[in-house]
């Protein structure tokens, strides 16, 4: 049985924090660098750079937001969003991320499913296999953050290990 760890940076964190609740009401979301590894029947996805495509000028248009749905209407202006996180980073595209500020909605929705599902069957991470963070606010007080692995027909869900010195 493979096991798969995720770990995160404090610094990227609080990237997701901060962009989503910047956008909040809306839904938003981007991109996340990083590194991964598979080594001793263990998969490891290192979260360490993040990017919101919706602070940037030059993607406008390039995606719909609104308080339930967030979606990428340009594949070419995300992949140019993806160029820009590997340059500023220096690190590998591993993940998209994006948010669901409405409380009611901890777990990815069906189309958010589609969309892995999408990226799983193009082998778009290959040898890899597709990772998803979804941020949310489901107490008033705190948010969470889960990392979604799409491996054959299962989707793993984990709590990122938040990495400290
Ligand atoms: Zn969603």
């Amino acid at each position: 049985m493979m096991s798969v760890i995720v770990n995160i940076f404090p610094s990227a964190l609080r990237a997701l924090k901060e962009i989503g609740t910047r956008h909040s009401p809306n839904e938003t979301g981007g991109v996340i660098t990083g590194t991964r590894q598979f080594s001793n029947n263990a998969l490891e996805f290192n979260i360490l750079g993040v990017l919101g495509i919706a602070d940037y000028e030059e993607f406008r248009g390039f995606f719909a937001a609104s308080p339930t749905e967030f979606t990428c209407t340009d594949k070419m202006g995300w992949a140019m969003l993806t160029l820009k996180a590997v340059e500023t980073f220096g690190m590998s595209y591993i993940a998209d991320w994006h948010s669901h500020p409405n409380s009611s909605l901890k777990v990815l929705s069906s189309r958010d499913i589609k969309h892995l599902t999408q990226q799983y069957v193009l082998g778009q991470f290959q040898p890899f296999p597709p990772l998803h963070v979804l941020i949310s606010w489901p107490h008033s007080a705190g948010f969470k953050v889960s990392a979604h692995i799409m491996l054959g027909d299962v989707i793993a869900v984990l709590e990122p290990r938040v990495i400290t010195n």
